[in-house]
């Protein structure tokens, strides 16, 4: 790919651009901030790194999206992390209007991308970028359900000291405190996990997997996390770039799809070139279906809060 720009130069922005720099998915990556020196300090410092890692990648660090102009994908992480006692709706509005006024720019600068959106909350700042873009929904997407996964597999793994490699996961539905969790499609090397742990560990795993975010929160109390966070976001960009038809669990525009419309919910999508090329629809159980329904009308309740 040629071009990647990363919107926000904060803590999941930088590292989200660093990671794609040592993957060397595009030619050239470009950092934007609202604050001065800070995108140009931190792609610099990157590319200085390029000799000892190896990549050939230029990173560029700017405030003005003249410099974004024809970007393939775009991943936007701007906006405010959650301090701690927040939730993640409690950024909904401020974030909104950095989502929509970021939107707007890149919909100038670059009408052909693919939006990678992992500013929070997230299935709604997912739903601000498509409705301000336009773009087809294929080519907006959010950034959840892979971070939601990564957190229970590890916490898996990490129970039955097996290798994270062998640890499948599912996870549907809104980011965070609503997840949906199907332990029936959890496994290890093809086992299912209810065959391996008991279920109250099994709930607690899934308990911890859902309050991730909030654990690191309150670990560092400045800010939140970013190194799993642009890791997830980059395995959908590499999914894009390299056509690799991945089946992932991303936020995706719903229209009758497991019975919810007009929503953005994390369901398991195939990534390519397009962007999501499909939704995978599984049969629910109706306990299942009811957490689905549950988690999608929290996002669209705020959805509707927002006058876009
Ligand atoms: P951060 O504060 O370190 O960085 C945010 C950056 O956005 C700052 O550098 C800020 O200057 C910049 N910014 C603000 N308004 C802007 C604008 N209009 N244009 C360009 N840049 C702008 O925060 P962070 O830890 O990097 O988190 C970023 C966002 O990602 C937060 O909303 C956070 O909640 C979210 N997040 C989501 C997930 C997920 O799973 N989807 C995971 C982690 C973080």
């Amino acid at each position: 790919m040629k071009k990647i720009t990363v919107v926000g130069a904060g803590n999941v922005g930088a590292a989200t651009a660093q990671r794609i720099a040592e993957k060397q998915l595009a030619e050239e990556i470009v950092l934007i901030d609202i604050i001065e020196g800070v995108p140009q300090g931190k792609a610099l410092d990157i590319w200085e790194s390029a000799p000892i890692e190896q990549f050939d990648t230029k990173i560029s660090g700017t405030n003005n999206y003249k410099d974004t102009v024809n970007s393939n994908l775009v991943v936007i992480t701007a906006g405010q992390p959650r301090k701690p006692g927040m939730t993640r709706d409690d950024l909904l509005f401020t974030n909104a209007k950095i989502v929509k006024s970021i939107t707007e720019k890149i919909v100038e600068y670059s009408p052909q991308a693919i939006l990678i959106i992992v500013s929070n909350p997230l299935d709604v700042m997912t739903y601000t970028a498509l409705k301000v873009s336009g773009f087809e929904k294929n080519r907006v997407i959010g950034m959840a359900g892979i971070l939601d996964t990564a957190r229970f597999r590890l916490f898996i793994a990490d129970a039955l000291k097996v290798s994270v490699n062998d640890v499948t996961a599912m996870v549907l539905g809104g980011h965070g405190d609503s997840m949906v969790p199907l332990i029936r499609y959890s496994n290890v090397g093809g086992i299912s996990i209810s065959e391996l742990l008991p279920e109250q560990k099994i709930n607690e795993l899934v308990d911890r997997a859902r309050s991730g975010g909030i654990e690191i929160v309150n670990h560092l109390k400045t800010g939140g996390a970013y190194y799993a966070p642009s890791a997830a976001a980059v395995e959908i960009a590499d999914s894009i770039v390299k056509n690799r038809r991945r089946v992932l669990p991303c936020s995706a525009w719903l229209e009758g799809e497991y019975g919810l419309n007009n929503v953005y919910c994390g369901v398991p999508v195939v990534l390519g070139k397009n962007g999501i090329e499909k939704i995978v629809e599984l049969e629910l159980t109706a306990d299942e279906q009811a957490a689905l329904k549950k988690s999608a009308d929290e996002v669209a309740e705020n959805i509707e809060k927002l006058d876009l």
